[in-house]
């Protein structure tokens, strides 16, 4: 199989035409192609020379995703289920802000991290993506919002899988998606989203980089941590939050803790107050966000006055806090939740 040309980062191109006996410049002119203006044919790269088009076709592919399912909600999220070479399925979604448009990426075809609020790891890890087949997923985002003149403005990974299990590929994408020759989003409108694979987060803090790093904490101790993310086993709590220290002081950016609220588990005033002592002296923000209801595990939704009120104690303790507005209900839009509906209907 040919490698797809969207793996490749602008200076592994530029690397490329040098090998192929061209000059650097065309780096940057094929880049422009694939990512502004968003060709998907090498013919059509008129200023290039016919050889060298196709010597690019002898040589790469563009990443197909094909639309199994594309849902929109009242709201103006949407959500794809996108089928890959290898009948594989994953999710992306694109969220409409007052702010702009945000691209939810996948970075793996499952998840083996098991945290068990989660219907993306219910059928373990398929495999990890190509940087290129995570770049489609914004291009052909940026592609269905071309026709209204929106742009992609800012990208979370957060879909399914850990990106700090994929992080060659993962950062490969981040050097793409910045690039300024393509699509040149701002490093501080992209976050990464891991559920604290400790050696992944000190490599990442030493990238210096101004993209943002998000961690699902999801809990305030060791204990209840492991019991909701077995991930927590390999990489425990206080190793956990010494490597957010690092990052911390490396970096000076601040860390968003993500929170989903599990009613009757992790939501009652004590962990608040838990919570509020482990991250009181760091440079942080939480994000609460209130499970999805996960059939298969049974987990019921914390109540509106008691997410409040979890909200309200960790303020009180000079703690920035968010409540996740909750978007694409109506359209299954959790994570997982549509490529576990298609697996099922395939199986049968
Ligand atoms: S929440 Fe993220 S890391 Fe945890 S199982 Fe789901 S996809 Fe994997």
């Amino acid at each position: 199989m040919k490698p797809f040309i969207y793996d490749y980062t602008y200076e592994q191109l530029k690397e490329w035409m040098k090998d192929n006996g061209e000059p650097a410049f065309r780096a940057e002119q094929l880049f422009q192609w694939i990512y502004v203006k968003r060709v998907k044919d090498f013919d059509q790269m008129t200023n290039l020379s016919k050889e060298l088009r196709q010597k690019l076709e002898d040589s790469f592919q563009f990443v197909t995703l094909e639309e199994i399912t594309k849902l929109e909600s009242k709201d103006g999220t949407v959500k794809f289920l996108f089928g890959l070479h290898d009948a594989h399925a994953i999710e992306t979604v694109i969220m409409r802000h007052s702010y702009g448009n945000s691209i939810c990426v996948t970075t793996q075809v499952g998840c083996r991290i098991g945290c068990t609020f989660c219907a993306s790891t219910l059928g373990g890890l398929k495999r990890n993506l190509t940087a290129g087949e995570i770049v489609a997923q914004v291009v052909t985002a940026q592609q269905m919002l071309d026709a209204t003149e929106e742009r992609v403005s800012s990208i979370v990974i957060m879909g399914s899988g850990e990106p700090f299990e994929n992080y060659d590929a993962t950062l490969a994408f981040l050097r793409i998606m910045i690039h300024e020759k393509g699509l040149h989003i701002g490093q501080r409108h992209i976050t990464v989203s891991t559920s604290g694979i400790v050696p992944s987060m000190y490599k990442f803090a030493d990238e210096n980089t101004q993209i943002n790093l998000a961690l699902s904490i999801h809990a305030p101790n060791d204990k209840l941590r492991s019991k909701l993310m077995p991930v927590n086993r390999r990489f425990p709590f206080e190793d956990v939050m010494e490597a957010c220290r690092y990052y911390l002081a490396k970096t000076g950016r601040r860390i968003t803790f993500e929170y989903a609220l599990i009613g009757g588990v992790n939501d009652r005033p004590e962990h608040a107050e838990e919570l509020a002592e482990v991250l009181k002296d760091l440079l942080c923000h939480v994000n609460l966000i209130p499970v999805n209801h996960v059939p298969e595990r049974n987990y019921v939704r914390t109540p509106r006055n008691d997410i409040f009120e979890f909200a309200r104690i960790l303020e009180n303790k000079g703690i920035n806090v968010t409540i996740r507005r909750e978007q694409g209900h109506d359209i299954a839009a959790a994570c997982g939740q549509l490529r576990a509906k298609h697996m099922e209907s395939t199986a049968r």
